[in-house]
């Protein structure tokens, strides 16, 4: 890969030269003061970030998998049942983090591309008693964006938790954690976050930190444990040195040049230019009659786009594409992967990578001998550049 080619996967993502720099600073004591500053600032911008004033923020040397176990192994154990809603690949993996805790797991699944009705998770919970729901909020294999609000209503009605993996939405979609009833939500670093891989991040409401506190017995896995955490963070957020294990210190101070970018930006500023990038990719799959996987409007993504290979083409376009100088990725889904592929679309794009992105797919897909019209992918993504129109969905 040439230095120059432009990562457009869903995650890890192109970073900001300023999150680049701060990677690349000296390491220094985790107990150094001006760590201390930087972690605890960390924690507090978390917490904006998540929407969730009443949050503790969890960040920890590792990924989007420790992360769903860590909300998984604090308020869930032996015993108790975990409803999954399914639309792909990562809810699988989530049932099986449940699973190996010995937690008992049953899915409401909908047809590849699509969600589940809100009154089928109504229906599913009255014949039920759940602990906990979890909701993938995009499934990063599917492009499919979960009504999360609206579930998270039925499942507080119904006595239940609610768990979200944000992997591939904090920072890019329309999230608030504390006003849609989510109790307990997770990231990891390389996505939307606009950090590089290698962190866990996750964001426990009041009610989760007291299923915490309500288990029989302590996660069997110390490092999972909120309960050694807790006390780190709250003194790092009170600018005081405590130890439990040590804090990957490169890695949280990229992360922090980031969230400082982020609320700089502003959430909802944010979330809108994803929703803008977003239509304007859609513009162009439009353009060259390409169909994504998620059928409605309203459940497709604003972090990635999964869209199915053209008639007479295969995998072979993702290297195709990387021949022009665009980094794309191979489907992800089980059942469906060698059919689609899927763009990564968050943090600091902007419109010249959406034109470079659909440029190279073009001439791409022209190599390998489709018939396309070379501009009209790009030529579509303009009207919505230019136009710089709000995008409600
Ligand atoms: N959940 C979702 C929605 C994801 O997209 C990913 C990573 N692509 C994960 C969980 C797992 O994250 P990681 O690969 O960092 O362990």
């Amino acid at each position: 890969m040439s230095e120059l080619d432009l990562l457009m996967i869903p995650g890890p993502i192109e970073l900001e030269p300023a999150v680049s720099r701060a990677l690349s600073q000296k390491t220094i004591s985790h107990l150094d003061p001006a760590f201390i500053e930087t972690f605890g600032a960390v924690l507090a911008q978390l917490r904006q970030i998540f929407g969730a004033p009443l949050g503790v923020p969890f960040v920890a040397a590792g990924g989007g998998t420790l992360a769903m176990e860590v909300a998984c192994a604090n308020v869930a154990q032996p015993g108790d049942s975990v409803l999954v809603i399914n639309t792909g690949y990562f809810c699988d993996r989530i049932a099986k983090v449940l699973e190996r805790l010995g937690v008992s797991v049953e899915h409401l699944r909908a047809a590849v591309g699509e969600a589940p009705e809100p009154a089928q998770l109504r229906q599913a919970l009255e014949s039920g008693a759940y602990k906990a729901v979890t909701i993938t909020h995009v499934d990063t294999s599917t492009g499919v964006r979960a009504p999360v609000r609206e579930y998270a209503a039925i499942a507080h009605e119904a006595g239940a938790l609610v768990i979200v993996d944000g992997v591939c939405s904090v920072g890019g979609e329309e999230f608030h954690q504390a006003s849609w009833g989510v109790d307990v939500a997770f990231t990891a670093s390389q996505k939307a976050l606009g950090a590089p891989p290698g962190l866990a991040v996750a964001c426990f409401g009041p009610k989760a930190i007291a299923a915490r506190r309500a288990l029989k017995r302590a996660p069997a896995s110390l490092y999972l444990d909120l309960e050694e955490w807790l006390p780190i963070f709250e003194a790092y957020e009170a600018r005081k040195s405590s130890y439990f294990a040590t804090p990957a210190v490169n890695l949280i101070t990229a992360l922090a040049a980031s969230t400082a970018l982020l609320l700089l930006e502003g959430m909802s500023a944010r979330a809108a230019r994803h929703r803008w990038i977003a239509h304007a990719f859609r513009a162009g799959w439009q353009a060259l009659g390409l169909h994504t996987l998620p059928i409605e409007p309203t459940h497709m993504a604003h972090t990635l786009s999964a869209i199915y290979y053209p008639k007479g083409i295969d995998a072979s376009l993702v290297a195709a594409v990387r021949e022009e100088g665009v980094v794309v990725a191979a489907g992800l889904h089980p059942d469906l992967k060698a059919t689609y592929f899927r763009v990564g679309h968050m943090g600091r794009i902007r419109p010249s990578d959406v034109l470079a992105t659909l440029g190279a797919i073009e001439r791409a897909m022209v190599r390998l001998g489709a018939s396309v019209e070379l501009g009209a992918a790009t030529s579509s993504a303009q009207r919505v550049l230019a136009g710089r129109m709000p995008h409600a969905d």
